[in-house]
C-alpha cells in the first residue's frame, strides 16, 4: 500500500504517540524511510512534543491538535520553499 505524505501527517501525532495499529505504523515508517520532508516533519513534531513534556502539560489544551497541524503546515512549508 503506497500513501501520500498527507496521510503520513495526519498520523504523525498517532504515531509519536503509539496509538497506530500495527499496519498503520509499518505503512508510515516505510513512507518515512524514502520521504525526506515527512521525516523533517517527524524530527520537528518530537521536538514539540518533548516542549510540551518538559512544561508538565499533562492536560493537554482543547486546540492543542489544532495547533500542531498549524504548526506542521508551516513546517512543510518552510521545508517545500
Ligand atoms: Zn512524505
Amino acid at each position: 500500500m503506497v500513501i501520500d505524505c498527507k496521510h503520513v501527517w495526519d498520523h504523525i501525532s498517532g504515531y509519536l504517540d503509539g496509538e497506530l495499529s500495527a499496519e498503520e505504523r509499518a505503512i508510515v515508517q516505510k513512507h518515512l524511510e524514502h520521504c525526506e520532508i515527512c521525516s523533517a516533519i517527524l524530527d520537528s513534531t518530537r521536538n514539540i512534543l518533548i516542549l510540551t513534556a518538559d512544561e508538565r502539560v499533562f492536560e493537554l489544551p482543547l486546540d492543542y491538535s489544532a495547533r500542531l497541524h498549524a504548526r506542521l503546515d508551516e513546517e512543510i512549508r518552510r521545508l517545500r520553499a
